[in-house]
């Protein structure tokens, strides 16, 4: 059976490259498709009215129409445009952050309906949640465990043994947290607070409501941070872009 040559899906825009003079190719991820690559035509005329419907990282509902070699968009609705998002450039750069990392751990053509929703529910945390960086760690959290390296944050990766909610070590190419003993050993590990530890095994199961409850001080933030990024740097053998982006926002700020 021949696919239809016009489908309609949610989808989120994660990147747009010049195309000519007037058009762009988005770079989707959508609801039943996964992600793909799709041209939008004349977007880049000036007041043209599909053009905002796809600006990063508007979440839309797209008519496509299948092409011989890309895919076009020929209807756009705009679902959520995540307005906080424009008059916050922290919270942007964290947007960027979250869309940078879901471009760069999926491949196209693989649908994973849990994921887009999961990306929208975090779009919308790091627009309207009082902690957005809180939101953007469990999404650093639940995108490791998707993409197969899950940390492991209950027996010290290096002697094997049940660790305890104390001050600990984390080393990202040892694969998770180090005792205390072990970690003082380990070339390269760097300390994680018992906080930034047990914060850890909450968004590592998924209980980001309790997370949220949990008082969160500086060192929590700054060791659960360092923990995630390491840990995110060695599976992708590079950090994100965008996270030079917001470090330079929040100099400035
Ligand atoms: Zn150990």
């Amino acid at each position: 059976m021949r696919a239809a040559r016009v489908y309609r899906t949610p989808a989120v825009v994660l990147r747009r490259v010049r195309l000519g003079e007037m058009d762009m190719i988005l770079t989707l991820f959508t609801a039943y498709h996964g992600k793909i690559r799709a041209v939008g035509k004349g977007i880049r005329r000036p007041g043209s009215r599909s053009g905002g419907h796809l600006d990063i990282p508007m979440h839309s509902t797209l008519q496509i129409a299948r092409g011989r070699s890309l895919d076009i968009v020929t209807q756009s609705e705009t679902i959520d445009a995540f307005v906080a998002l424009r008059d916050d450039l922290t919270r942007t750069a964290l947007a960027f952050e979250v869309i940078e990392l879901i471009d760069r751990v999926t491949e196209e053509g693989h649908e994973d309906r849990a994921l887009f929703e999961f990306l929208v529910a975090t779009l919308h945390r790091v627009a309207d949640d009082p902690d957005p960086d809180l939101a953007v760690r469990f999404w650093e959290m639940g995108v490791l465990e998707r993409a197969g390296y899950r940390p492991n944050l209950h027996t010290c990766v290096q002697c094997d043994h049940p660790l305890e909610r104390v001050d600990s070590f984390c080393s990202a190419t040892a694969g998770g947290i180090l005792c205390p003993t072990c970690g003082a050993r380990v070339p390269g590990a760097r300390p994680i607070g018992a906080n930034a530890f047990a914060m850890a095994r909450l968004l590592q199961n998924g209980d980001y409501a309790t997370a949220c409850r949990v008082r969160r001080d500086e060192d929590l933030r700054r060791d659960l941070e360092a923990f995630l990024r390491a840990q995110i740097a060695h599976v992708l053998d590079r950090n994100l872009a965008s996270t030079a982006f917001l470090n330079r926002v929040r100099s400035m700020t």
